[in-house]
């Protein structure tokens, strides 16, 4: 059996290590496994049906999916685990670039970008990571002290719903916050790299292309052209109460 599956059967998910994969990159199943494994993913199981409900997003959306990377990223060992996949990703699509900055949003994708810019360490010492913290509207757009135009800026996100979300804001931010006034930003890393994909779109606002590590067809509708709610099926908050049990069917 496959040992990242035979871990999770012993009940062993915080013994999966980098070392398992070694230089294979991680499949969708196994990711899956792990997230079901930590409780953090949820799927509308089949056709839309007035007997199963579906979600309301904070966003005041509809969806048919939900996936809490908080409740595996907040684990150490499996934020370092992710991590490692996004730099496989990364060196592929950029073996000879140099990063001096790893940047990522508050709150969600601040340990996601620590752990990529500590394993990028390895290659490039003085590697920084640097956080892009929420404005008043509650957006990624503030940088402290701003980024040398000197630098290399890689961007890096947790989960990816839009092309103008919060990977394109941190990418913005990192672009526009110049360490001195008046002087050019840094050069940013073209390409911006997402753990969880569940997007329509593969490019930002700017054009620059997403490498996702893993893609999910979710969708998300407004209320009045939610095909869940037209069949009849309830929206409900994930993350309240008992919401989350109850989305799954467990109740
Ligand atoms: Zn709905």
């Amino acid at each position: 059996m496959n040992k990242i599956f035979e871990l999770l059967k012993q009940g062993g998910v915080f013994e999966i290590s980098p070392k398992i994969l070694g230089d294979k990159p991680m499949t969708k199943t196994e990711m899956v496994a792990i997230f079901n494994t930590l409780d953090a993913f949820w799927l509308y199981d089949g056709e839309p049906t007035s007997e199963k409900p579906h979600a309301l997003l904070k966003s005041g959306l509809h969806s048919n999916g939900f996936i809490s990377c908080n409740n595996v990223l907040k684990h150490p060992v499996l934020c370092k685990l992710f991590a490692n996949e996004i730099v496989k990703l990364f060196e592929i699509e950029y073996p000879s670039e140099k990063v001096d900055v790893v940047v990522s949003s508050a709150y969600s994708a601040i340990n996601l970008g620590y752990e990529v810019a500590r394993r990028l360490s390895k290659k490039f010492p003085e590697i920084e990571h640097i956080i892009v913290e929420k404005d008043y509207e509650n957006n990624p757009t503030v940088i402290r002290g701003g980024i040398p135009a000197s630098k290399s800026v890689l961007v890096i996100n947790e989960l990816m719903t839009t092309g103008e979300g919060s990977t394109w804001q941190t990418k913005q931010a990192a672009a526009m916050f110049s360490h001195e006034p008046n002087k050019p930003g840094p050069k940013i890393i073209d390409k911006s790299f997402v753990l969880v994909h569940r997007s329509k779109d593969y490019n930002l606002n700017d054009g620059s292309e997403v490498i996702a590590t893993f893609h999910f067809d979710i969708e998300d509708w407004n209320p009045e052209d939610c095909p869940y709610c037209k069949a009849g099926s309830k929206a409900i908050k994930p993350k309240i109460g008992n919401n989350w049990n109850i989305i799954h069917g467990r109740v």
